[in-house]
């Protein structure tokens, strides 16, 4: 498969079958915490970065082979910013009009403030954007975004897409320690979300080393009590275990032990060696390490993984 990865078990999203509309690393954003490592082509620029009937047919394929039960969502994500793509509105109702699974969309709220972009995701079920911070000095430290992007123009356009949006709204906030978890911060980002009414904020920290070592987790202990503080609407996202895994996954699972059995690697390493898109060995890194299969080692910056 080329740009369908998965399903992947997601820890928010059940069986998530991934929609990869962007190559390896596009991204408006170069967060310190990306699991996927640093942005290579950093980028606000909408094109057309993989052909949409290419996308189309590859879906029509999975399920016509794999019935509509295969998944549970079916993700636009993947190797970057999926609303990067220049064609979403195409390939959106192209989705809608070959499966009747709900499609989720996880996006970096960058573009948020395009009214094309906005409408583009009307049909979309549920939309994850992130949101790490509202103050610029501390959105620019953790995001790291490219000039064009303010958030200002991002508080604005996700305030538009409620407006505007009738399917669910999961807010996600990833806390990185004495980065964004200051006093000021949550407090700052709690008056946002007034104008913003997401239907659940999603609280989350690193799980693994991201593109830059300065991306450290916080203590389940902050989480529960910025959980509380944030009300009913609020929950901590918890991991999903190797238990869940279909008889094809525990193949992929294990073809990413057996390789790192032999040697340690990166995830472009993984990706390349099992024939993966990263976003998919990401999710299997993320069950085999909370299993304590594997671990990951630092080395002159770069990330490697060991089994
Ligand atoms: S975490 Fe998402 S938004 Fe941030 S750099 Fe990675 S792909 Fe881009």
């Amino acid at each position: 498969m080329k740009y369908l990865f998965g399903p992947v078990p997601s820890r928010r999203l059940g069986l998530s079958l991934g929609v990869d509309l962007v190559p390896y690393k596009v991204c408006s954003f170069d967060c310190l915490y990306c699991e996927l490592g640093r942005t290579t082509s950093h980028t606000s620029e909408r094109r057309e970065y993989v052909p949409t009937m290419a996308v189309l047919d590859e879906l029509r394929s999975h399920f016509q082979e794999a019935g509509e039960s295969s998944c549970d969502y079916v993700t636009l994500s993947g190797s970057g910013e999926p609303t990067l793509h220049s064609n979403l509105a195409d390939i959106v109702l192209g989705i809608k009009d070959i499966t009747d699974r709900p499609l989720a969309l996880l996006t970096n709220s960058s573009l948020m403030d395009d009214p094309a972009v906005r409408r583009a995701v009307q049909p979309v079920d549920v939309i994850l954007p992130s949101l790490d911070a509202v103050t610029p000095q501390v959105f620019k430290r953790v995001n790291r975004p490219v000039d064009q992007v303010h958030i200002d123009s991002i508080l604005s356009g996700l305030s538009a897409l409620r407006q505007e949006f009738k399917g669910e709204i999961w807010l996600e906030i990833l806390f990185c320690r004495d980065i964004n978890d200051s006093e000021s911060e949550v407090e700052a980002l709690t008056k946002a979300f007034q104008g913003l009414q997401p239907d659940k904020i999603q609280l989350n920290t690193v799980a693994r080393p991201g593109a830059y070592q300065e991306a450290q987790s916080v203590s389940l202990e902050f989480l529960q009590q910025v959980q509380k503080r944030w009300g009913e609407r609020a929950e901590i996202v918890a991991s999903f275990s190797s238990t869940q895994l279909n008889h094809s996954q525990q193949d992929s699972r294990q073809q990413i032990v057996n390789t790192l059995k032999r040697r340690p690697c990166t995830v472009q390493d993984l990706a390349a060696s099992c024939a993966m898109v990263p976003a998919e060995v990401v999710k299997f890194l993320d069950l085999l390490k909370n299993e304590g299969t594997v671990r990951a080692s630092v080395h002159e910056g770069i990330t490697f993984y060991v089994a």
